[in-house]
């Protein structure tokens, strides 16, 4: 036992319940903490003025004062719950633990459920027992981005709605404080209206003033869903772009995901990738077409050729193709590559990606595995020379393994062109060889880190478990988010 509160008609009465308590905490080894104690005499609605009581052994409690309140269970409180102080009381410590989670460099993941589980409940305690408004509680909301924006966490253009998403559908995962508070009204509504006791029977027909107006058989909230936030985002002409793609077919979601669900990057690094995503960072073509500033051109600032759009930046700038795109292709390729001689006993080299230089040809008794190598024919083949070629020597098969990073919305025609263009290469190694079996095995994630519907089956075909799929993933937003960080910052 913590906190007691004790109600009587008298002081008389209040000094026998003082009585009982002490004697009990004796009782059961426990002190009363007198100097915490205070009492309030109200007479006729109104708080009265006095001194102190005296206890049966000269001690003494106090009188509160009729300007000063007490905190009952965590909540200010004097003749009734002392609304202001008490909310300004609940915001401040939200804010508090909030500026002090943004200041420990977590990841984001951890940073938004310290979020949710360590600085709402400051506000969310009182939730059902102090009356807030819609407004009051939006505030906190915008206020609550604001910081996550003044923290390089959350882009102010970037959508608010998949910021109070779950991360598994592609959102950030922080909880909306209108919506926590709607759910937690409800429910406690329910809690007591479904008791079939007349104690809350009784509690109910009374309470026409605290905040869940159980007296009233509904009450209006504002109220916001989950589904009505993915719509929205969804819908969005930019911000609805990633979604749609996400949502494809074409797409293993989960997997497209999981540098969400696993949360590892720095909320900042996070934040512009999801800028990136929602296609907000200052571009030219942003600037001059969406926020109507008048620049001088839209081009691009390095190569002078197309539209300076994000999608330029991130796919299809000639002049970041050979290094910023290449070797973002090649960390995919690379990890292919380190997983693939382990497997078969190639090689058990295990540097970090970006210290590691795949061999030309990797041979043993069973395998023998081409990096970056044209493969010799016995007719001229226009495209003869994939990213990673494997030949089993005891099946008598080829895998012809080839990585691409497109475009979100190139992820399908990625696909189908990496198969028509390898077509001849397998069918002339199948004969120079003797082979029974050839196959292509396209790897493809887009640049904003989604994950081609085969990625799977043809890591699975390669012997090797899933786990390359999401280190691959891992580089490529890394490196897009680097490339166009990069990119804006030059001039
Ligand atoms: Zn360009």
């Amino acid at each position: 036992m913590n906190d007691l509160k004790l109600f009587a008609a008298n002081e008389e009465q209040m000094r026998r319940l003082l009585e009982i308590v002490s004697s009990f905490s004796t009782a059961i080894g426990m002190a009363m903490g007198l100097d915490k104690c205070a009492i309030v005499n109200v007479k006729r609605g109104k708080i009265v003025d006095g001194e102190h009581i005296e206890l049966w052994d000269d001690s003494r409690i106090p009188y509160l004062k009729p300007e000063e309140s007490y905190k009952y269970l965590g909540i200010q409180q004097a003749l009734d719950i002392k609304t202001v102080e008490a909310k300004n009381s609940f915001k401040e410590k939200y804010f508090s633990r909030l500026r002090n989670i943004l200041k420990a460099k977590l990841n984001s993941k951890a940073l938004f459920t310290s979020i949710n589980t360590w600085a709402l409940p400051c506000i969310s305690y009182s939730f059902g027992i102090v009356r807030w408004t819609a407004a009051e509680l939006r505030a906190v909301d915008i206020q609550t981005r604001k910081m996550l924006t003044r923290y390089g966490v959350h882009h102010p253009h970037s959508s608010v709605n998949r910021l109070y998403l779950k991360r598994h559908e592609g959102g950030r995962g922080l909880q909306n404080i209108l919506m926590t508070h709607y759910k937690m009204v409800l429910d406690m509504r329910k809690y007591f209206q479904s008791k079939n006791s007349p104690f809350f029977r009784a509690l109910c027909q009374a309470d026409e003033s605290t905040a869940l107006r159980l007296a009233k058989p509904s009450i209006h909230l504002e109220e916001t869903s989950v589904e009505q936030l993915s719509e929205e985002w969804n819908g969005r002409a930019l911000h609805g772009r990633y979604p749609g793609n996400l949502n494809s077919d074409i797409i293993l979601k989960t997997e497209s995901l999981t540098y969400l669900t696993a949360g590892y990057l720095f909320p900042e690094t996070e934040g512009r990738l999801v800028a990136i995503q929602d296609q907000v960072v200052p571009t030219r073509a942003y600037i001059k077409h969406l926020t109507g500033q008048d620049i001088l051109t839209d081009l691009c600032r390095r190569c002078s050729k197309s539209l300076e759009t994000i999608q330029h930046i991130t796919s299809s700038c000639p002049n970041l193709a050979p290094r910023e795109y290449m070797e973002r292709h090649n960390a995919v390729a690379k990890i292919y590559h380190m997983e693939i001689t382990r497997e078969t006993g190639l090689s058990l080299d295990s540097r970090s990606i970006y210290e590691y230089e795949p061999r030309r040809m990797l041979e043993n008794e069973e395998y023998k595995l081409y990096w970056d190598t044209t493969i010799i024919t016995d007719r001229a083949i226009p495209h003869n020379r994939p990213d990673l070629v494997l030949f089993n020597k005891i099946e008598k098969s080829v895998q012809i393994i080839d990585v691409a990073v497109p475009a979100d919305e190139n992820i399908g025609r990625s696909y189908s062109e990496k198969l028509t263009k390898y077509h001849d290469l397998a069918f002339a190694v199948k004969e120079k060889y003797g082979l029974k079996k050839t196959s292509i095995l396209p790897l493809i994630i887009s640049v904003n880190g989604l994950v081609e519907q085969h990625m799977i089956e043809n890591t699975r075909r390669l012997k090797l478990d899933s786990s390359p799929i999401s280190r691959a993933q891992k580089e490529v937003v890394l490196a897009t988010t680097r490339a166009v960080r990069k990119f804006l910052t030059s001039s």
